[in-house]
């Protein structure tokens, strides 16, 4: 599957699912602009990419903020001059039950793991709109599809990114961009190391393949996505789960 000249923004590229999207892109061929939080792991990746011989650039952006976007876009554009993929990406949890959530601890959740995926879909639509091509994935979660108690509002915003994808899909469709989305399982990265052995033994018992993902799971799914090899699909929400979801 290549991605050869492709441009590629990955936001929350720091770590994690992120990063491994970044060097999965970059080995099939294509120029990548990635964005976190934090300038200094950003940057470390970018460089190591592009001391590999890869066109990487790092920025910092917090996709919950709509100038940061909008920079971030521009400077992709600036750079590259088109935005051939979007990997909406970043997120963050804030668990706890929902009785004793505070209310910014459900802001947080929201406006980082969906507005901030519309605000960068709504920024890269325009430039997409005028080359008549792209491509925009959003990693959701199995747990926007089938709940999980302690987190209602990434699960909120999870679900809610499915209904995105399958809006903005049916918006852009006839101008040549498509819109998918990957519900990863429990996949072995910063996030879920935090688990106590108990909770992971539990998780385990739900997942009929035993095991949990790796990031390199769901990276080649979405080069896949990315690829002319899915030039056909859009609207989709593809598991990638070892079968918890089904
Ligand atoms: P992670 O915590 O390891 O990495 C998250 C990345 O997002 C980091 O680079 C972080 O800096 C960045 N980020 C967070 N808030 C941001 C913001 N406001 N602006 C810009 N960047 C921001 O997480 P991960 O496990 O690699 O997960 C990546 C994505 O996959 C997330 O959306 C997560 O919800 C989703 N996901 C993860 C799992 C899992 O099991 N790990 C399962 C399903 C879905």
């Amino acid at each position: 599957m290549s991605l050869d000249g492709k441009v590629a923004i990955i936001t929350g590229a720091s770590r994690g699912i992120g990063k491994a999207i970044a060097h999965s892109f970059c080995q099939a061929g294509a120029h990548i602009m990635i964005c976190s939080r934090a300038t200094n792991s950003i940057n470390q990746i970018a460089d190591a990419l592009t001391n590999q011989g890869y066109k990487a650039f790092a920025t910092q952006a917090d996709v919950s903020s709509r100038p940061d976007v909008e920079t971030l876009v521009e400077k992709t554009l600036s750079e590259f001059g088109k935005i051939d993929i979007l990997i909406n990406n970043a997120g963050i949890t804030r668990d706890t039950l929902l009785m004793r959530m505070k209310d910014e601890d459900w802001n947080a959740v929201i406006q980082t793991n969906l507005t901030g995926a519309a605000y960068c879909t709504r920024a890269v639509i325009r430039p997409m709109i005028r080359q008549k091509n792209g491509c925009i994935i959003n990693i959701s979660s199995i747990v926007g599809i089938v709940g999980n108690a302690g987190q209602a509002n990434y699960a909120a915003a999870k679900a809610g990114m499915v209904g995105l994808t399958k809006s903005v899909a049916k918006e852009v469709a006839n101008r040549g961009i498509r819109v998918n989305a990957i519900a990863p399982g429990f996949i072995t990265t910063d996030m879920t190391a935090e688990f106590s052995e108990e909770n992971r033994k539990k998780i385990l018992d739900l997942i009929p393949m035993k095991s949990f993902g790796s990031v390199e799971d769901v990276a080649e799914v979405s080069k896949f996505l990315a690829s002319s090899c899915a030039q056909y699909i859009t609207g989709q929400v593809i598991q990638v789960d070892g079968g918890m979801g089904m």
